[in-house]
């Protein structure tokens, strides 16, 4: 969607969107109902519409940080892009509960999930691929361990539909769904001493504080300054999320356990400190069997319950992937180009498609950014994310569209100079990017020789 709107507007293309699900809306219209984004929502979505009204909330969980939209509400967002903003452009298609099954140089079988008719779709310009790092979500997954007849396994999703209440919840799982489901059960009333968390790889994740934009976008600024500067002179990735901790920018759960895993999600120490309260904490990669009275993993056997709900949580989220170009022949293949920011990624990649330039150009402006999930990649995700970001900002087209576009955390830094924090995070960034580009250059290829 952020892709298409941004093209829309940039050129007179046509555009075929085509999903197996009847909506826009994604992996949202398929989330659990307590879900949030983790960013605000005055960064999130597509270019040509604001989601939300900037609202810094005053009560919660979230008081003090801008709106966060919920699930419902970023469904009800994409409904009216579409009906609103790309549908009237009268040069968007848009086919629902429709299938992509492959194509070839005769064209793209698309296939309609209601009545199974084919219709094939011969690109006049390109194919868009928008499933690369499609999200892997709960209610849709098989979990790849098994599960004895008669054990109440859940997704998130189902919490709020049990049939009896819990003498304990097991959640299964260190992502972000672990950690939302955790905090829903504690806002909830759960006594924490009923909550048992299986977790392997706790993840690293950024400090909500730093991440906020407009009126409050001091504190991303200091986010990027302090990115950069641990950036000169981090030795590789743990060292480099280490550097970040300090700062204040990335927080773990446990201060007694290294963090392996990095996705790019954000939490509040609020969030945390809540988390911190559940002690029955199994460390444990793989859950392998979950009975009646035992629980079995790759690192031995714990005993179950009766009355014991098991909360699934071990969907991949964003999925690892393998590189890619975003920019082929004939194909776009929509990518992350910043840690963490899809929309903002996608738009970008419209915005590049729409300037008129070769591919080997483009693909230079849009570095790849690829997750694998663990924090010792952390130098040479930072690297690539940094090429593209100095790239695009040097580029005379690119550079003025990414600093105004709504979907840029940055784009009211501008406005804020006078602010003395503001000032300073800006010159440190500007002293400390070269310096941070040619060491993430070192340390992200002594990552690769690993
Ligand atoms: C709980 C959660 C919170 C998140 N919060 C944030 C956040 O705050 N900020 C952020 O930037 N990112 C966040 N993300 C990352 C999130 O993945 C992206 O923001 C974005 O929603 C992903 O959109 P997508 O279109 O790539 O994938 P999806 O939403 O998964 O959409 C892919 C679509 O492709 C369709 N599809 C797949 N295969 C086919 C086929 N063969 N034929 C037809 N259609 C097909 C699917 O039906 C689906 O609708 C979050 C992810 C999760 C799971």
């Amino acid at each position: 969607m952020a892709f298409a709107d941004t093209l829309l507007m940039h050129t007179d293309a046509e555009v075929v969107l085509v999903d197996r699900r009847d909506r826009p809306g994604g992996h949202w219209l398929d989330a659990y109902p307590f879900v949030r984004l983790h960013q605000p929502s005055a960064y999130y979505g597509v270019e040509s519409l604001p989601l939300g009204n900037d609202r810094i909330d005053e009560h919660g969980e979230n008081a003090g940080f801008y709106e966060r939209a919920s699930g419902a509400e970023i469904c009800g967002y994409y409904a009216r892009v579409l009906e609103e903003h790309l549908l009237p452009t009268g040069r968007l298609r848009f086919l629902g509960l429709s299938e992509y099954r492959g194509g070839n140089g005769d064209g793209h079988s698309v296939v309609s999930l209601l009545d199974g008719s084919e219709t094939l779709v011969k690109p006049r310009r390109k194919l868009v691929d928008a499933r690369y790092v499609q999200s892997e979500i709960p209610s849709r997954h098989v979990p790849d361990f098994s599960v004895e007849a008669g054990v109440a396994l859940v997704p998130p999703n189902d919490l709020v539909h049990l049939a009896a209440s819990a003498d304990r919840f097991t959640v299964i799982g260190a992502g972000k769904t672990a950690l939302d489901t955790c905090s829903w059960l504690l806002e909830g009333g759960v006594d924490p001493d009923r909550i048992r968390w299986i977790r392997g790889r706790d993840p690293w994740q950024f400090d909500r504080t730093l991440t906020q934009p407009l009126d409050l976008v001091a504190s991303y600024m200091r986010l990027q300054a302090h990115w950069l500067e641990a950036a000169t002179s981090a030795d590789d990735g743990p060292d480099f999320a280490g550097r970040l901790e300090e700062a204040g920018v990335f927080v773990r759960l446990d201060p007694t356990v290294e963090p392996l895993a990095f996705r790019g999600a954000t939490v509040s120490r609020r969030e945390i400190d809540a988390l911190r309260s559940i002690e029955q904490v199994v460390r444990a990669r793989r859950v392998r069997s979950v009975g009646r009275s035992t629980v079995t993993t790759d690192s031995g056997d714990i005993p179950g319950a009766p009355q014991e709900i098991y909360v699934d949580c071990t969907a991949a989220g964003v999925p690892p992937a393998t590189p890619r170009p975003v920019f082929e022949p004939d194909r776009i293949t929509i990518q992350y180009l910043a840690v963490g920011l899809l929309p903002w990624c996608a738009a970008t990649i419209g915005f590049v498609e729409s300037t008129d330039r070769p591919e080997e150009e483009k693909n230079r402006l849009c570095p790849p950014v690829v997750f694998s999930g663990a924090a010792a990649d952390l130098a040479r995700l930072a690297h690539a994310a940094l090429c593209g970001q100095v790239a695009r900002a040097r580029d005379e087209t690119v550079g003025p569209w990414s600093s105004a576009s709504r979907l840029n955390p940055a784009r009211a830094a501008l406005d804020h100079v006078d602010d003395p924090d503001v000032a300073g995070s800006l010159a440190s960034v500007i002293e400390h990017t070269r310096p941070a580009l040619e060491n993430l250059e070192r340390a992200a290829a002594g990552e690769e020789d690993r």
